[in-house]
């Protein structure tokens, strides 16, 4: 799903658009930041707006990385971290002229589509709605007085420490406004389809909670259920036998890590004999935090195969020991195919892996997309997947005071055969089929009563 905030300067589209993104799990693209990567680029080598040639050439060297976690975002320009410069006054002047250039926005607007490609997204921006994605399912418009802009934007200057004048400010405001909406080539408007948002007299707090009404009424209705997707369990308790057997270590070790859940996290664990499987399995959970492989691993009666990011493996001893648990090492950041290779001839010689479908940790509260891996891994072995829901592995200190719990609920076992006779096929099944594991995830979600639930010890 895609959400656009557009707006004049200062209208508050950042901390929107942030907090939004927070809200959701979603990452948040700042499109304003791009500008102003390649307006100081340009102020560096000295290549003014006019420059022509020149501007194509720069534009053509220009290696811009963008990365969004947790909230913040970080900038490099040829391999410098530049998050802070962009933000300086001589960038922010100089952005309007070298934005209206058609040359600079062609090249920003395949960026930003190239970004977008399979992220949930909270883009903000001046043309995010109208130009770069004109089919977004949520577009915002947010406007505020330029008087009450001025006095938010100096409000943050003088916090910075710099001394400013509200009028001064104000002229500079609106001078760019002027630039972004006067301009031939993707002008700041309202985009078609957009909600207008006055926020001159809303608090942050409410502005928020107005998108995030108008998100979940936007999000796209479901494709699949998971109820096409069950897999037909049968009561083969000696396949069961044989797909739970454990060497004596892991056995062992499992029991006692049961035994740290239970009385030291204070975990429930509930509709333990969906796990109860025989043949290869896919144990695919939600992840909020850290103890979230030992509650998901201690709930299902199988010797498990995870994954541990490579880094974890340069040490030998601590490598000894992790793969002795069946950790396999993956590289992160993009798809890799080796440890991939490893988890499916584990599946096909009938093991069970562990996997986060949503790839990295997401805050609580908004399941995210999972990724392709899932449905590709589903596909190629063969294995059904189990859906795992967790709550209050993000809290571990609340569970071990006793003030919460840690609660795990296993979801009804799903295969990918049924999208296969559909004729689906390629990509499409593999988000289709991931769709379908996270709303049974989301139905846990549901039964468990909400994130928090009733939360009590
Ligand atoms: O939003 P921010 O103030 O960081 O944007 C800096 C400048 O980048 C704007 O004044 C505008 O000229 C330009 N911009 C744009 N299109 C966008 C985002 C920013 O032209 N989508």
């Amino acid at each position: 799903m895609i959400v656009t905030i557009d707006g004049p300067a200062a209208s508050g589209k950042s901390t929107t658009a942030r907090a939004v993104a927070l809200a959701l799990g979603f990452d948040y693209l700042d499109t304003g930041a791009l500008y102003r990567c390649l307006t100081l680029a340009a102020l560096e080598a000295g290549v003014p707006p006019e420059a022509g040639d020149a501007l194509d050439a720069l534009l053509q060297g220009l290696t811009i990385k963008y990365r969004y976690h947790k909230g913040r975002i970080f900038l490099r320009l040829g391999g410098r971290d530049v998050s802070e410069a962009i933000r300086g006054v001589e960038v922010t002047a100089g952005a309007s002229a070298y934005s209206a250039l058609p040359a600079v926005r062609e090249h920003m607007v395949a960026f930003q589509r190239q970004y977008a490609r399979g992220r949930d997204l909270v883009a903000e921006g001046r043309d995010m709605g109208s130009v770069v994605f004109p089919d977004a399912e949520l577009k915002i418009f947010l406007v505020a007085d330029p008087t009450e802009r001025a006095r938010r934007r100096a409000r943050d200057f003088r916090g910075q420490g710099r001394a400013v004048d509200a009028g001064t400010v104000q002229a500079e405001l609106e001078r760019r406004d002027a630039l972004d909406s006067g301009r031939d080539h993707s002008p700041l408007i309202r985009p078609a389809g957009a909600v207008e948002i006055d926020n001159s007299r809303m608090t942050i707090d409410e502005q928020v909670a107005a998108v995030m009404r108008l998100a979940a009424e936007r999000r796209p209705a479901r494709r699949v259920s998971p109820e096409e997707l069950l897999w037909p369990v049968t009561d083969d308790a000696a396949g069961v036998a044989r797909a739970e057997r454990m060497r004596a270590g892991y056995r062992v070790t499992r029991a006692f890590l049961r035994g740290v859940m239970k009385l030291v996290f204070n975990t429930r664990y509930h509709h333990e004999e969906r796990g109860r499987v025989p043949g290869p399995l896919l144990v695919a959970s939600n992840h909020i935090g850290y103890l979230d492989p030992p509650a998901a691993g201690s709930a299902v009666h199988r010797e498990l195969t995870f994954v541990a990011k490579r880094e974890l493996f340069r040490l030998a001893p601590f490598a000894a020991l992790i793969r002795y648990y069946n950790a396999v090492p993956i590289e992160r950041g993009a798809f890799d195919r080796a440890c991939f290779d490893t988890l499916r001839r584990r599946l096909q010689a009938g093991g069970a892996v562990f996997f986060f479908p949503e790839g990295t940790r997401k805050p609580v509260g908004w399941l995210g997309r999972a990724k392709f891996g899932l449905g590709l891994m589903a596909h190629e072995s063969g294995a059904p997947v189990l859906p795992v829901y967790l709550r209050g592995t993000d809290r571990p200190l609340r569970a071990v005071l006793r003030r919460s719990r840690i609660d795990v609920y296993l979801g009804r076992p799903l295969h990918i055969a049924p999208l296969l006779d559909r004729g689906v096929r390629g990509r499409e099944l593999y988000d289709l089929f991931g769709e379908g594991v996270m709303a049974e995830i989301a139905r846990l979600q549901d039964e468990a009563g909400g994130i928090r639930g009733s939360g009590a010890a």
